[in-house]
């Protein structure tokens, strides 16, 4: 049917009052303002909330983003592509602990549960970015053998402030809030007499009081990995707590047993649970390993990893 004259002039003046009705409910110039105000303090997804369909992803696209930025051997993509998932805790500042598992084979008994960490201490640079590329090699070469849960970046307040700190964002080293018998009086004790209260030495309050060594404790309660592995730097020598029998060497680290300290993981998991942990202590802090060496640590881990766990050695009570 064609339009009439009428229905066409209808039509017209039906868009100027349409026109007319969106001029008319402009914001004025102060609500645009206080619109403009509104935004800056609503976080950066929240003006393409249509396309966001889950708030991990978009949290885990900004916690990628920022390591990436921090950390020169790890990209945004070795981050994001790198199948981390939620443990639905966060650090202090809020900031989401992953983790990224790679079950055995189906129907099989894995060799072993390996808990692989990196990152505890926030300055530590080599060691997050370390985790992150044996992750890599994991995604592309798990055989399924051993069962693994690997957590790249265990505080992530300290590696992502703007200056890097070993401790977590209440200011407490991490690797001294775990617990052991008297607790309060041996960390003390340490920190006050041995370290004259070195703040990158603090314990905190209480044993487990945050978030990240809570969580971490509760994960080893949970997973009862058969053995530990942590990575740190500087020190270039690779250290043991636990049951015998450490690796003489892993790559190009030689075996060097460096002692526990109170509320450490070493003595937590090592000596108080039984826990073999092995602590790689990479040669620098700010610059990698290189590519020989991180994969001849690498090869003789797993490998000691297999001759260790091929016949069970009888369990302590934990
Ligand atoms: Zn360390």
């Amino acid at each position: 049917m064609r339009p009439s004259a009428a229905m066409i002039r209808q039509i017209r003046r039906a868009r100027i009052f349409t026109a007319a009705g969106w001029i008319l409910a402009l914001p004025s110039l102060a609500t645009v303002e206080a619109l403009e105000e509104k935004a800056a303090k609503e976080p950066l997804w929240a003006d393409s909330a249509l396309e966001i369909s889950d708030p991990f992803e978009e949290e885990l696209r900004r916690t990628c983003l920022r390591i990436s930025k921090k950390l020169a051997s790890v990209t945004d993509s070795d981050c994001l592509d790198a199948g981390l998932t939620a443990t639905g805790w966060s650090s202090v500042q809020g900031i989401p602990l992953l983790v990224r598992e790679f079950p055995p084979i189906d129907g099989r008994r894995p060799l072993g549960r390996i808990l692989l960490i990196g990152g505890i201490h926030g300055d530590e640079y080599s060691s997050v970015s370390v985790v992150f590329k044996w992750l890599g090699i994991l995604r592309r070469h798990h055989s399924g053998l051993f069962h693994w849960r690997v957590v790249p970046l265990v505080n992530p307040d300290g590696l992502l402030r703007r200056r890097s700190t070993r401790m977590n964002g209440h200011g407490v080293d991490l690797n001294r809030n775990f617990p052991c018998p008297d607790w309060h009086a041996a960390t003390s004790d340490y920190w006050v007499r041995r370290t004259s209260r070195n703040p990158r030495r603090y314990p905190g309050p209480d044993p487990l009081s945050e978030p990240e060594s809570h969580w971490l404790a509760e994960e080893i309660e949970r997973f009862q990995p058969d053995v530990i592995v942590s990575v740190h730097a500087p020190y270039d020598v690779l250290d043991f707590d636990g049951p015998p029998e450490p690796p003489d060497r892993l790559g190009p680290l030689q075996l060097k047993l460096m002692g526990t300290y109170p509320g450490s993981l070493g003595r937590y998991a090592g000596v108080h649970n039984s826990l073999p942990v092995v602590t790689i202590e990479l040669p620098s802090a700010g610059s990698m390993p290189s590519i020989e060496a991180r994969r001849a640590i690498w090869v003789d881990l797993v490998r000691w990893l297999r001759q260790r766990l091929q016949v069970p050695t009888p369990k302590v009570a934990r």
